[in-house]
C-alpha cells in the first residue's frame, strides 16, 4: 500500500455503500487501519436509506459480479441465498423479448445472476465485510452520520479528508481533518472529487458521457397466488422503434419488483394508475397481463439520473498520489444493463491485486491500481455506450468508426443471440462480464453473426426450457 509520512499505513474510504465496503475488503491485511466515512446512519434490518436512492429499483447482480464478490468475500453468495436472494440462470430464468421476438429458453446454466433488493444485498455484504475485518490484522472503523466535505493535501498528493458529523449537538458538527496514507473515494454517483480537485489546485479528470435519457419507475408486487406465479422473471428492454421497457423479477420473501423504463419523451409515470397503463405500452403485453395477477405492495418510485458517465482518473497525471476512485464515483452506467454493482466488485478485486505488497516487491502505486480499475470498467463501458448510442444526445462524446462498427455488429449479434445457443452463450459471457469483448469476435461467433440470416425470435414467451 502507498505510504505517506503522516498517514502511514492508514486508509480512509469515503462512502460505506457497496463499493466502499468492497474497498475495505481489498485493503484488509494491507493497511493497519481503515476508516469508513458514511454520511448516513445504517438502518436496522433491511431498510432503505437516503444515501442510496437507487436502492428502491430493481438490481440484478450479474454472474461476473457474483464471482468477483465471492472471490473477495468467500461465502457471500450462500449468505445472500439464505437472506432470500433468488438465483436466475440466464436465459432460462429470465424470459427476454427483444425487437426480433422472444429469446429461446436454453438451459445453459453458465450464468447465475442474483435478484434481491438492494437493502438486503448491502446489509449482507456489510455484515460479511465487518466479519472479515474482525478476523484480520486491519482495524476497521465505520463513522456513520459523518460526511466527507473535502480532500486535504495539495495538487500532487492527497493526505486526508475533511469531515463533518451530521446530527448531534451543533458543536459536534464542526469540520475536522482525518489524515491517511490512502484515500479511496467510493461515494457513488454524487462524488464531489472533481470539485475537490479544484480546491487542491488541480483540474478535474476528463469526463465522458453518453446519455440515453432513460428514466426508471419501480413498484413492488406480490403475486396473488404464489402457485400460479411465473416460473421466471421477464425482461422486455425496449428498442429504437419502441424505446419503453419493463423488467419484472422475483426478489426475496415471495415479492417481485417491476421496473418500467423509457428514453427521453417516453419516461414512465410515478402515478400508480398511469404506471400500470404505461406497462401496457411497452413492446409486448405479457408483463401488463401478469400485473392483473399481482397486488402492489409499494408506491411507485422514480429515478432519472441514469447517464453513462466515466471519469478518466486512470489517464496519465489525472490522479494525485494517495487517492483512488472506485465504483460509481469513477463510472456510472445506464442501469438497464445491470452492470454497476458488478463493476464495483471487479474494481475492488483489481485494487486488491495491485495494492498487494507481496513477495518483497516495492509498494505498488495508486495510479497503477486506478489503471487496473479502469481495465475492469472497460468491457462494461463499451457494452453500455455501444448499446446506448442510438439514443445519445447531441452533447455526448461522438462515436468513432470503431464504435459505429461495433454498434452495427452488436445489433446483428443481439438478434442472433436470441435464437442461436452458440452466439447466445458468447453474448451472455460478455454482457454478464465473465469474458472480454474479444469473445464476441472469435471466428465461430463472427461467422455466425455476419453470415447466418437474421431470423425472428419466438412469437410468445416460451414455457418450455430447451436442453443445450
Ligand atoms: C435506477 C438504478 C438501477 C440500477 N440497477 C442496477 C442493477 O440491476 N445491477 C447493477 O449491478 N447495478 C445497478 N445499478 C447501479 C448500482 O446502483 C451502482 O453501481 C452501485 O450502487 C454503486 O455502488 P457505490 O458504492 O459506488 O455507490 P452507492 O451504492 O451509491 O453508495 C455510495 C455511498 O456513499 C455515501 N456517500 C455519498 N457521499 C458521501 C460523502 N460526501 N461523505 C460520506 N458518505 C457519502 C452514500 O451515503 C452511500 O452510502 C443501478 C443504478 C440505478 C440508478
Amino acid at each position: 500500500m502507498t505510504e505517506h509520512s503522516n498517514g502511514g499505513r492508514t486508509a480512509i474510504v469515503i462512502g460505506g455503500g457497496l463499493a466502499g465496503m468492497l474497498a475495505v475488503t481489498a485493503l484488509l491485511g494491507q493497511a493497519d487501519t481503515v476508516t469508513v466515512i458514511e454520511r448516513d446512519r445504517y438502518p436496522a434490518g433491511h431498510g432503505f436509506r437516503k444515501g442510496v436512492p437507487q436502492a428502491r429499483h430493481l438490481h440484478i447482480l450479474l454472474s461476473g459480479g457474483s464471482l468477483a464478490l465471492e472471490e473477495l468475500l468467500p461465502g457471500t453468495l450462500a449468505a445472500l441465498g439464505e437472506a432470500g436472494a433468488r438465483s436466475l440462470y440466464l436465459p432460462r430464468d429470465l424470459l427476454t423479448r427483444t425487437a426480433t421476438g422472444w429469446q429461446r429458453r436454453f438451459d445453459e446454466r453458465r450464468h447465475r445472476t442474483l435478484s434481491v433488493t438492494r437493502p438486503v444485498l448491502d446489509a449482507v455484504v456489510r455484515e460479511r465485510v465487518l466479519r472479515a475485518a474482525a478476523a484480520s490484522a486491519t482495524r476497521v472503523e465505520v463513522l456513520e452520520a459523518t460526511e466527507a466535505t473535502g480532500l486535504t493535501g495539495d495538487a500532487s498528493r492527497v493526505t486526508g479528508v475533511r469531515v463533518r458529523s451530521r446530527g448531534g449537538a451543533p458543536g459536534a458538527r464542526s469540520e475536522r481533518e482525518l489524515v491517511a496514507g490512502l484515500v479511496v473515494d467510493a461515494s457513488g454517483r454524487g462524488s464531489r472529487t472533481p470539485q475537490w480537485f479544484a480546491e487542491l489546485g488541480r483540474s478535474a479528470p476528463h469526463e465522458e458521457t453518453v446519455d440515453a435519457g432513460i428514466a426508471y419507475a419501480t413498484r413492488m408486487y406480490r403475486p396473488k397466488d404464489p402457485a400460479t406465479a411465473p416460473d421466471a422473471g421477464v425482461n422486455v428492454p425496449g428498442w429504437p422503434e419502441c424505446p419503453r421497457g419493463a423488467a419484472y423479477v422475483p426478489v426475496e420473501d415471495g415479492k417481485w419488483l417491476l421496473t418500467l423504463s423509457g428514453v427521453r419523451g417516453h419516461h414512465p409515470p410515478t402515478d400508480p394508475a398511469e404506471f400500470t397503463a404505461f406497462s401496457a405500452t411497452i413492446g409486448d403485453p405479457y408483463v401488463h397481463e401478469l400485473l392483473a395477477e399481482a397486488e402492489p405492495l409499494s408506491p411507485v418510485h422514480g429515478f432519472r439520473d441514469t447517464c453513462n458517465r466515466r471519469r478518466h482518473f486512470e489517464r496519465p497525471g489525472a490522479l494525485p498520489a494517495g487517492l483512488l476512485v472506485l465504483g460509481d464515483a469513477a463510472c456510472t452506467f445506464n442501469p438497464v444493463y445491470g452492470q454497476g454493482m458488478s463493476v464495483a466488485a471487479l474494481g475492488a478485486l483489481a485494487v486488491r491485486g495491485t495494492l498487494a505488497n507481496g513477495g518483497g516487491q516495492r509498494p505498488r502505486s495508486t495510479a497503477e491500481a486506478q489503471r487496473a480499475v479502469a481495465r475492469a470498467v472497460e468491457p462494461a463501458w463499451l457494452a453500455a455506450v455501444g448499446a446506448d448510442r442510438p439514443y445519445a444526445s447531441p452533447d455526448d462524446a461522438k462515436a468513432g468508426v470503431a464504435e459505429r462498427l461495433s454498434t452495427w455488429y452488436i445489433d446483428r449479434l443481439f438478434a442472433r443471440a436470441a435464437i442461436d445457443p452458440v452466439v447466445g452463450a458468447a453474448f451472455r459471457d460478455v454482457f454478464c462480464l465473465t469474458a472480454p469483448p474479444t469473445r464476441l469476435v472469435a471466428p465461430q461467433i463472427f461467422l455466425r453473426t455476419v453470415f447466418l440470416p437474421r431470423l425472428p425470435g419466438l412469437p410468445g414467451p416460451p414455457a418450455a426450457v430447451e436442453e443445450v
